[in-house]
């Protein structure tokens, strides 16, 4: 759908995958005015398709919207928006034995063709999908984490916790530092003192301790709400764990693995769902979590999860909502 400034959102379109036409001159090419959303859809044993908390990633794109100056998109055509590309897509949902899915692009950019810096008078908004494999076709793998200390991916008053492009162009220079030091992801810390933990290029960071404890950084504006965290962070209180959202302070995380006080740690987001850590390293040294592989408590939230997700156990928080 198209939106201007003069006559709001138009008509919903569903059409062929295939290229854009843009003007080089589009806004979203030079100054970055875009934001985006992901989802997954999956198929249940009785061939229904649903998608989880879709309400959330809504209200997150509203918030991205308004950081970015764009027009926030009704979470009603939002939904409808996934409901007509699933329906279009139908075949493309994998089998629910397969725990696989088709992963959801909901994207939303200035193409006002001028060259003036100002919010752009018309925008599109596009969804497009693509079947995702099983993100661990070899079992779950534990991370190797890279604490950068050259690079953040966000400042104070910043974008950090919109969902733009932009977040991501600034992190792809840390990715690669981690690539370069045999690590699979990069670990941002906090861009005012370099200290506490914000999340990883893509995920949300949670810690366990011995006594039973879950802890993950607060939202302090520089962070991205995740869903998968939020939920993750319900589930833990289900069972019973105290959950407590603060400051991480880096130094202090890595003491309370030498000693053994934190016993877990994971990463979440909407790709991996859940994905352990198993060290940490930096230009200081290595530090290993647990004994390097995967968590008790880790892997029972990641199979809580993606039960609700597949409706293989009931949907107790009422999470789901069908698509087809
Ligand atoms: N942080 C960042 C920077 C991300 O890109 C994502 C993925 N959207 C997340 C956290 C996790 O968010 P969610 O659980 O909503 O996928």
């Amino acid at each position: 759908a198209r939106w201007t400034v003069e006559g709001g959102w138009g008509q919903d379109e569903v059409v062929p995958y295939g290229p854009l036409e843009l003007s080089p001159a589009s806004a979203v090419l030079h100054y970055g005015q875009e934001i985006f959303e992901g989802l997954k859809a999956f198929r249940h044993a009785d061939g229904s398709v649903w998608t989880f908390r879709p309400e959330a990633n809504a209200e997150r794109m509203q918030r991205s919207a308004r950081r970015l100056a764009l027009p926030e998109l009704p979470a009603e055509d939002f939904l409808t928006s996934l409901k007509a590309v699933v329906a279009a897509d139908e075949p493309w949902v994998p089998e629910a034995t397969s725990e696989e899915s088709l992963y959801l692009r909901p994207f939303m950019f200035a193409s006002e063709e001028f060259l003036g810096v100002r919010a752009a008078h018309e925008v599109d908004y596009y969804v497009i999908a693509s079947p995702a494999g099983p993100y661990f076709p070899r079992g779950v793998q534990p991370l190797v984490v890279w604490i950068t200390d050259e690079y953040a991916r966000a400042g104070a008053g910043g974008t950090g916790a919109a969902k733009c492009g932009g977040n991501y162009a600034s992190s792809l220079l840390g990715k690669r530092e981690a690539a370069e030091n045999g690590a699979d992801e990069v670990l941002f810390l906090d861009s005012e003192t370099h200290t506490s933990i914000d999340e990883l290029s893509g995920m949300n960071v949670v810690a366990i301790t011995k006594g039973g404890r879950l802890l993950t950084p607060s939202l302090t504006g520089s962070i991205l709400e995740g869903v998968t965290r939020l939920s993750i962070l319900r589930l833990a209180e289900d069972r019973g764990l105290e959950v407590l959202e603060q400051k991480l302070v880096m130094s202090e995380v890595q003491q309370q693995l030498e000693s053994g006080e934190i016993t877990e740690m994971f990463a979440c987001g909407t790709a991996a769902v859940i994905n352990p850590i198993g060290e940490f390293r930096s230009k200081e040294g290595s530090w290993t979590v647990g004994d390097g592989g995967s968590g008790e408590v880790t892997l029972a939230l990641r199979k809580e999860l993606t039960d609700i997700q597949y409706g293989r156990i009931p949907d107790r928080h009422g999470w789901l909502t069908r698509l087809v």
